[in-house]
């Protein structure tokens, strides 16, 4: 990709530039915690948008993606928003940048990537924080912190992209280590890395490439739901519940609403014990986990679909350690933890057994754990 990013630069623009990418991620546990003020468990991934760069003395920014094969260019005034969905990316990180105080110069980039796109692993927040990393190194003498690259990126999909997302996807590209998770406390905003280099284990995700968009919207219904519990229990979010106070409100609560808030309840505790098994090695907790939180997404949150649910006990059935529901579910992919022993057959039974099944394979996505923003040295 490298190459032909840079071949495409000295063609397009007659000069070189420097060379910057950023990661998309993975969620290993912690799934619809982040709004009720719990913790996601993220890393950034060997799938990366990488970007060259240069100053080109003029007011424009002049970009070439070499995935969609156009060319565009825009001002840095507010005015000057591009039509192309891929260059509002680009153009909202400027905007952002210089919102914050920060300066941005005209310059000239080719970018490509190999995130896939609409996936679930991110790839918009890798191409966002693939330009934020790279104008506060060029522009700013990298003196906008790191967050505060997130929240560029993450503004950046509220403001020119329609997409009212967490912080999560951003702050994993931003602050992805290689071989490490990060802990991200969604109330205080804190995170920790934990070591993450499963020895004779594979990552990997399938991607059933379903998607069930339902008619009233379930993301809605589930907030409800646990603001409701929360409410009642008293508090602002549901962080501190744990299950005796839940136990205590049962006949004030529905059933439906108990189910949501125990779910959420769960998922708190199983990322400090996954956190607490990573500092032991002990993988086979972590897979553990994944399982109760598929358990959990699918029975008690709702969130699962079919498919999914097929892939997760395909999963059992090739005795895969660990297996789960990625992202808010409806769709997408699960992710998996498996020996690498088990892993051709998984793979193999899992594409055979969901091709007989929905009349097509499950997409397979192996990733490892890396590093996240950063400049590319040769
Ligand atoms: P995801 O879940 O992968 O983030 P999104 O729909 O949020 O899916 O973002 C995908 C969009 O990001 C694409 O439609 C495109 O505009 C932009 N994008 C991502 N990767 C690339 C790429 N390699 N080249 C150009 N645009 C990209
Ligand atoms: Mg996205």
């Amino acid at each position: 990709m490298k190459e032909k990013i840079q071949n495409q630069f000295k063609k397009q623009f007659g000069t070189d530039g420097v060379l910057y990418a950023s990661s998309g991620r993975i969620n290993l546990i912690g799934e619809h915690t982040d709004y009720n003020g719990g913790f996601v468990f993220p890393g950034a991934i060997d799938k990366y948008i990488m970007a060259e760069i240069n100053v080109n003395g003029t007011d424009k920014v002049r970009v070439y993606s070499l995935d969609m094969d156009a060319y565009c260019e825009f001002g840095l005034k507010e005015e000057d928003a591009p039509q192309e969905q891929w260059a509002r990316y680009i153009f909202g990180v400027c905007r952002e940048t210089i919102k914050r105080g920060g300066t941005v110069k005209g310059f000239d980039t080719v970018f490509a990537g190999n995130v896939p796109l609409g996936a679930g692993l991110s790839s918009s927040a890798a191409l966002e924080s693939c330009f934020a990393f790279a104008l506060n190194d060029m522009f700013n003498e990298n003196k906008i912190d790191k967050f505060e690259l997130a929240k560029i990126g993450q503004s950046t999909e509220h403001n020119y992209c329609g997409v009212n997302c967490g912080i999560m996807d951003q702050f994993a590209s931003v602050f992805g280590k290689k071989d490490c998770l990060m802990r991200l406390d969604c109330r205080s905003l804190e995170h920790e890395y934990f070591p993450f280099h499963p020895e004779g284990y594979k990552l990997v995700l399938l991607n059933s490439k379903v998607k069930h968009e339902l008619v009233d919207s379930p993301y809605n219904k589930r907030r409800e739901s646990c603001e409701r519990v929360a409410a009642i229990l008293g508090m602002d979010t549901l962080r501190d519940a744990t299950y005796t106070m839940l136990a205590d409100v049962r006949d004030k609560v529905s059933d439906e609403d108990y189910r949501r808030a125990r779910f959420v309840i769960g998922e708190k505790q199983r990322v400090l014990d996954v956190c607490d098994a990573l500092e032991r090695g002990d993988y086979e907790t972590v897979g553990r986990c994944m399982y109760e939180t598929h358990d959990g997404l699918s029975r008690d949150y709702e969130v699962s679909c079919e498919e999914l649910d097929y892939l997760n006990d395909v999963a059992r059935e090739c005795g895969v350690t660990g297996s789960r529901i990625m992202g808010g579910g409806f769709g997408g992919c699960t992710i998996n933890l498996v020996k690498e022993d088990r892993y051709d057959n998984f793979i193999a039974t899992a594409k055979e057994k969901f091709n007989a099944k929905y009349g097509h394979e499950p997409e397979v996505i192996n990733v490892i754990i890396s590093d996240g923003a950063r400049k590319v040295i040769d």
